[in-house]
C-alpha cells in the first residue's frame, strides 16, 4: 500500500468552463506505477467543482444552463458585501457541486463508464488558473 499526491494545473476561462480532466488522472497513474486502489480528485479554491458527466457538446450547454436558473448571475449576492468581487454565483454553484471525488482503479484502469468523464467546472467570473490535487492509495 501506498500513497502519493500528485497535482495538475490548468487554465480555465471561468464562467462555468468545464475540461475534461480524466486523460490527466488517468496518466498520474501510469506515472507513479499504481494498478489497484482509488484516487482522490480535489480542486483548491472556493469556486469550481469536480464531477463526473459525459462529456458532449449538449451537456457542455446543458450543465452551465442548469446553474444558472440554481444561482444565477445577476441575482442578489450577500457575499458582495464582504468582497465586492462579483462572484457570489459562483461561491454558491461551487458549494453545490462540491470540490472532491473518489475514483476507484484497477489493472491501472480507472472504473469510469464508458460515457462518463472527470471534469473540472470553474465558476469563477474570469480566467483562472486551478491545481487540481490527485491523491492515490493503493498499489
Ligand atoms: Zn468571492
Amino acid at each position: 500500500m501506498k500513497l502519493i499526491t500528485d497535482s495538475i494545473s490548468l487554465s480555465t476561462r471561468g464562467d462555468a468552463d468545464i475540461i475534461d480532466i480524466t486523460p490527466q488522472v488517468s496518466a498520474l497513474l501510469g506515472k507513479h506505477g499504481f494498478t489497484h486502489g482509488q484516487a482522490l480528485v480535489f480542486v483548491s479554491g472556493s469556486t469550481a467543482g469536480i464531477t463526473t458527466i459525459e462529456y458532449e457538446p449538449g451537456l457542455l450547454k446543458d450543465i452551465p444552463a442548469a446553474f444558472e436558473k440554481i444561482a444565477p448571475k445577476g441575482a442578489r449576492y450577500h457575499h458582495e458585501d464582504t468582497w465586492r468581487d462579483g462572484n457570489g454565483h459562483s461561491h454558491v454553484r461551487a458549494a453545490l457541486l462540491g470540490c472532491s471525488l473518489t475514483v476507484p482503479f484497477k489493472d491501472g484502469r480507472l472504473l469510469l463508464g464508458v460515457w462518463q468523464q472527470i471534469v473540472l467546472i470553474d465558476f469563477d467570473n474570469r480566467p483562472r488558473r486551478r491545481e487540481v490535487v490527485v491523491q492515490m492509495s493503493g498499489e
